[in-house]
């Protein structure tokens, strides 16, 4: 048997997206509503009714592991996503390229995402990695560039904690925060903020007068002069989901959060085309990479960013072609290439991104699971209303487990 879930990151949506619909509402979606015919549909609290899900907590809850039990920060999947690896002790963090300029109080934030720089980043990154820090701290540093301006570090020595604040404020116009230890009197918290600040402090130094820098401010583009940090997290303790379930698993994903979240559950990372430059999604090359990594694993775990991108963007129309495309292009391949005798797939959200907030909502999204051993339910189309009437009714999280339970892959709770 195959598995498969898919998951298209901030897919739900409120009535006041468009015209009194959601986005998928207002999206044709032929091929999910024949998925939605042919299955079983229902409503999913990514994390639990009123929680307010992260990308990265609800895909662990949706992964089937307690986020409020293994959750220690985003950096670690980063750090993971982007090739790392990190140890025990190790604390991870995402890093930005941004663009600065000294002012008396500080260093100002002029670009968080330094003009989203797409030239010599792995030039930069190895400027980076010849800071020398401080000998009496003892602390090493690994950094490493993944697409446009982003990137992730990991800090490694012995008494690290990840209990810091970041360095990056967040916002432009503001001063480069000071990374403090989140409470009070932590030792090993202080030893890391201060790396970490010592590290920010070079990185301008090593950055500002770089020949790449320079060039990029004669073109009037945002000089990559510093590296912000946010998000640190030491390694959390999850069990692989093979220790677990005793099958093998692959991710696909572009985004580097979600492949380090795969591969923290030990699914292998399967590096997309074009990954390397840019964050462009083409669902037809992702569906053909599935198909190809099904053939070799046992399930597959896909992840597609678009639609939460349209919806963090406020912008409708973008988030309904982007759900066209991925019935279109992902979902009509699949469906005509699957075996549909051995496979059973689910597909999804990993949270609401509503049109007129533009940031994550509380609200379950809909979910389909489709195969030969999902009894179907009478629902006939793919959206939040019509998931209302789904057979599977209103669960939290666990999506996967649950469509690992169609291939009789479930250890039995109890005797
Ligand atoms: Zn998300």
């Amino acid at each position: 048997m195959k598995a498969i879930l898919i998951i298209a990151d901030g897919l739900g949506g409120r009535p006041t997206d468009y015209n009194g619909k959601t986005c998928l509402k207002a999206a044709k979606t032929p091929y999910l509503d024949d998925l939605a015919a042919r299955g079983a549909v229902g409503l999913m609290d990514p994390i639990g009714p009123g929680i307010r899900p992260g990308s990265d907590t609800a895909h662990l809850s949706i992964l089937g592991q307690n986020p409020y039990k293994v959750y220690t920060g985003r950096g670690v999947f980063e750090a993971l996503g982007v090739g790392m690896e990190m140890a025990p002790g190790d604390v991870g963090f995402r890093a930005n390229f941004a663009a600065v300029e000294l002012v008396s109080r500080g260093l100002r934030v002029l670009d968080r995402r330094a003009g989203r720089i797409s030239e010599g980043q792995k030039e930069l990154e190895a400027v980076i990695n010849s800071i020398e820090l401080s000998e009496a701290l003892d602390i090493d540093f690994e950094f490493r560039a993944s697409t446009q301006h982003r990137g992730a570090l990991i800090l490694r020595g012995n008494g690290l904690c990840h209990c810091v604040g970041g360095t990056d404020p967040k916002q432009a116009g503001t001063l480069v925060c000071t990374s403090r230890p989140t409470e009070e009197g932590d030792i090993d918290a202080q030893r890391t903020a201060a790396a970490l600040n010592e590290l920010t402090k070079k990185s301008y130094e090593v950055l500002c007068n770089h020949p790449l820098n320079r060039r990029r401010v004669e073109e009037g583009k945002s000089p990559a002069n510093i590296l912000l940090c946010r998000g640190a997290a030491d390694l959390p303790s999850l069990q692989s989901i093979e220790s677990v379930y005793g099958v093998r698993g692959a991710v696909i994903a572009l985004g580097s959060l979600y492949r380090g979240i795969g591969k923290s559950l030990g699914m292998k990372p399967i590096t997309a085309a074009g990954d390397a430059s840019s964050l462009d999604e083409d669902p037809a090359a992702i569906a053909e990479m599935s198909l190809a990594a099904l053939s070799e694993y046992d399930y597959l775990f896909v992840h597609i960013k678009g639609p939460d991108n349209a919806g963090h963007d406020q912008d409708a129309a973008a988030k309904i072609a982007v759900i066209e495309r991925i019935d279109r292009e992902l979902i009509a391949y699949l469906d005509l290439q699957l075996d549909w005798r051995t496979t059973h797939l689910a597909f999804t959200g990993d949270h609401t991104t509503p049109i007129d907030y533009g940031d994550h909502t509380a609200e379950p999204v809909p979910i389909i699971f489709v195969g030969p051993n999902v009894l179907p339910d009478k629902v006939k189309e793919f959206n939040e209303r019509a998931a209302t009437e789904g057979g599977l009714g209103r669960f939290s999280g666990q999506a996967l487990p649950i469509l690992f339970n169609y291939n009789n892959w479930l250890p039995k709770f109890g005797s």
